[in-house]
């Protein structure tokens, strides 16, 4: 059992007279064997909540309870917890052996017979046998993160908490890194908490995402319900790459009005719009923007740069003064002075009040 609950959570540092807040009111209950992706702008709080759920920073304010007992203010080592960090913290002294068996034998009264029972079947797991004996100095980045998490694993915690422990490999590794570690905590089953600012780990690897932006939480669902239903502009515009693009509009009683465009809005989207006549922000995904060649109600957007990515095309074009995204399927050739003719589908378009608030997405 492994169930998380972060009730209240304030952090704050002192900073001279004055203090930051971390973390700012953070509520959140994770289920026993879930796989929650905490992902966020830097600075916004995420490494801060992760160490303050180990016991690793001490909390300000509100409580943490794991399966329901309060664990706010155990030390870490008798939290049921293991954290893997970004840079590994192996004991550069010991080899992968002992450090993978380290925690068990500073903090349990197991004999060295099962330490090394355990040691050497998570180095099975992990596809470490061989490395054993070697010293971290000898191991390459991808070898050094598999002791770490073994280091974790072997304790066999309630739950594991991972700052970024991919972020150090290169991306071939880290891609491949990323499905075995997935793999790993499905068959562990063990309640993980994820930190990352990976757009691709973020939306791929996890049950559920947070998302966090100066210490508050913004947003927590599935990946997709985040992408699709994004409580406010910031995690519109966070969640998704290319980003979301946004357009500052105003709202007339059957229009959305830019300086560069006009969007007629139906009946139903104008009866969902009501009461919110005025400035709104417009966002549309780059990949639900659509070409219009010809049509008159379509706008007529010079192509600045384009990225072939192979299994689509980014285009950059021009609306009034800003740059706004375009994702192509397959390769196209786009010149770049070339004009695009494009059309903001309603069913598509996000819009947000003046706080960033939702309105319709
Ligand atoms: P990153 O992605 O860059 O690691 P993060 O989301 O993990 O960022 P935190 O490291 O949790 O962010 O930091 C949150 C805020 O708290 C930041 O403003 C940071 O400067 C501040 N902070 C973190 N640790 C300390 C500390 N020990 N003393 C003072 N301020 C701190």
């Amino acid at each position: 059992m492994g169930k998380l609950d972060i009730r209240s959570l304030r952090k704050e540092f002192a900073d001279g007279d004055q203090s930051i807040v971390a973390v700012d009111d953070l509520n959140i209950d994770i289920n026993d064997g879930e796989f929650l992706i905490f992902v966020g702008p830097s600075g916004c709080g995420k490494s801060t909540t992760l160490r303050c759920i180990a016991g690793l920073e001490s909390v300000t304010d509100g409580e943490i309870l794991l399966n329901g007992d309060p664990i706010t203010n155990q030390p870490p080592t008798e939290r049921d917890i293991a954290m893997v960090f970004q840079n590994y913290a192996l004991y550069p002294h010991l080899s992968a052996e002992d450090n993978i068996g380290f925690g068990l034998k500073m903090s349990t009264d197991m004999s060295a017979g099962e330490i090394k029972r355990r040691v050497d079947s998570v180095a099975q797991m992990m596809g470490i046998e061989e490395l054993l004996d070697k010293k971290p100095g000898e191991l390459s980045g991808g070898q050094q993160q598999r002791v770490a998490l073994g280091r974790a694993i072997v304790r066999e915690p309630e739950v594991f908490l991972m700052d970024e422990p991919l972020s150090n490999l290169d991306a071939k590794l880290r891609t491949t890194m990323r499905t075995e570690l997935q793999n790993l905590q499905q068959d562990l089953d063990i309640t993980t908490i994820y930190v990352t600012h990976d757009q691709t780990e973020a939306m791929t690897m996890g049950d559920r995402i947070a998302i966090l932006n100066d210490g508050t939480l913004q947003q927590i669902g599935t990946p997709l319900e985040c992408y699709y239903e994004p409580n406010n502009r910031f995690v519109a515009g966070f969640i998704g790459s290319p980003s979301m693009n946004f357009f500052e509009v105003e709202y007339t009683d059957s229009a959305l009005v830019h300086e560069a465009f006009r969007c007629d809005l139906s009946e139903a989207t104008r009866e969902e719009l009501r009461g919110h006549e005025g400035a709104l922000t417009l966002g549309i995904r780059p990949e639900s923007i659509e070409l219009a060649p010809g049509e008159s109600t379509a706008i007529s957007a010079p192509v600045s740069v384009t990225e072939p990515m192979g299994e689509s095309t980014y285009v950059y074009v021009d609306i009034g003064d800003q740059t706004c995204t375009v994702t192509l399927d397959g390769e196209r050739v786009v010149e770049p002075g070339s004009t695009l003719d494009i059309t903001i589908p309603e069913a598509k378009m996000h819009l947000f009040g003046p706080t960033g608030e939702t309105i319709k997405s």
